[in-house]
């Protein structure tokens, strides 16, 4: 079969590889469309300590069942389903509790087993038992169902900090995810949503979501008065640092409300991972960190339950869809930030 192969940092390259076979108790499924997600440009640039090339990678899947292996009776052939990669063990003291995002034997797809930019990806029978394998919607089109997984965290991280009616939300960072945070904080009924972003290119791709407003970001700060004056003075009550700027989450504090929640959702590069928070602002006004990553079963139903009723635009998000021979086509204009969301048909 044809597949993108990771070869090395800045080294992809399509190549005729093996047909997977399908595990016993596990899928086959045809790939029908595979998203290009931020972690995938981070292994493009380079490399993942768990991804040992040659490797495929790609984990914001949606395809078609075609094989379907002895003691799986959940799916079957012909039936269209949507992956994500997490894998939980199910038995950690996390899993036990539901708490499933939180596994501490977490594995992955893409990462432990071969990922789906290929024609086919076997899907093992641990994900089926302790993954996220979902059926499609009807009415939902592969590419929509394929980028239900970074909504997934999304969803996940709001539920964690509780946002509602009250709420009046600042994402920084106006990528696929800040939009996705900006979707989801006006389906759970946020009052005021405000987008920040640096690039004007981004904050234009941006306004599709229809955030309350839009934010540019400048190296004098001023931005952060103006979210204060946007939120008549009294600072936003939640704040998703969606971008990997540590001036990002100090600026996050200075901009928050009394008994403000502010979402961690970007890690930050390894090197710069020590960022100095002023821990009077956190005390004195009371404010809530609020890590976040990955997410649980139910979120990616969710999410698509979101997409499929029109609360989540997915294909409004896709500005590059490609066969994944073109795959450069995409990569070069996420580098260009002319892209939202990059999807690849195998
Ligand atoms: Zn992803
Ligand atoms: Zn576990």
């Amino acid at each position: 079969m044809k597949a993108l192969v990771f070869l090395e940092p800045e080294k992809m390259e399509i190549r005729d590889v093996p047909l997977p076979k399908c595990p016993p108790g596990g899928l086959l499924i045809e790939v029908k469309a595979c998203g290009f997600c931020g972690s995938d440009m981070r292994t493009y640039k380079s490399g993942h300590r768990r991804v040992t090339p040659p490797w495929i990678i790609g984990h914001e899947v949606a395809g078609v069942v075609r094989e379907v292996g002895d003691g799986q009776n959940r799916f079957k052939e012909g039936d269209r389903v949507a992956v994500s990669p997490p894998v939980y063990c199910g038995k950690c003291w996390y899993c036990r509790r539901g708490i499933f995002y939180l596994c501490i034997n977490q594995r992955e797809l893409a990462q432990h087993w071969p990922g789906g930019f290929a024609e086919f990806q076997a899907i093992p029978p641990e994900a089926l038992a302790f993954g996220n394998v979902a059926s499609i919607p009807e009415g939902l089109s592969f590419e929509e169902a394929a980028i239900s997984e970074p909504a997934g965290s999304v969803i996940n991280s709001q539920e964690m900090a509780d946002v509602g009616l009250e709420d009046t939300v600042v994402v920084i960072g106006a990528g696929p995810i800040g939009c996705f945070h900006v979707e989801t904080a006006r389906a759970r009924g946020s009052a005021l949503v405000m987008v920040v972003d640096v690039l004007e290119e981004r904050l234009e791709l941006a306004r599709r979501f229809n955030p309350d407003h839009l934010v540019k970001s400048k190296p004098d700060s001023s931005h952060v008065e103006k979210i204060i004056e946007l939120t008549n003075d009294m600072g936003a009550s939640v704040i998703v640092v969606a971008c990997p700027a540590p001036e990002a989450q100090q600026e996050a504090l200075r901009m928050a409300a009394k008994g403000g929640r502010i979402i961690l959702f970007g890690g930050l590069p390894k090197d710069k991972s020590e960022v100095a928070l002023d821990a009077n602002i956190i005390h004195y006004e009371g404010l809530h960190l609020i890590g976040a990553t990955s997410f649980s079963p139910k979120h990616q139903e969710i999410a698509l339950s979101l997409i499929s009723s029109g609360r989540i635009h997915a294909s409004e998000y896709i500005t590059h869809d490609l066969p994944l021979e073109r795959f450069q086509e995409g990569i070069d204009a996420l580098l260009a930030g002319t892209a939202l969301k990059v999807v690849f048909r195998p």
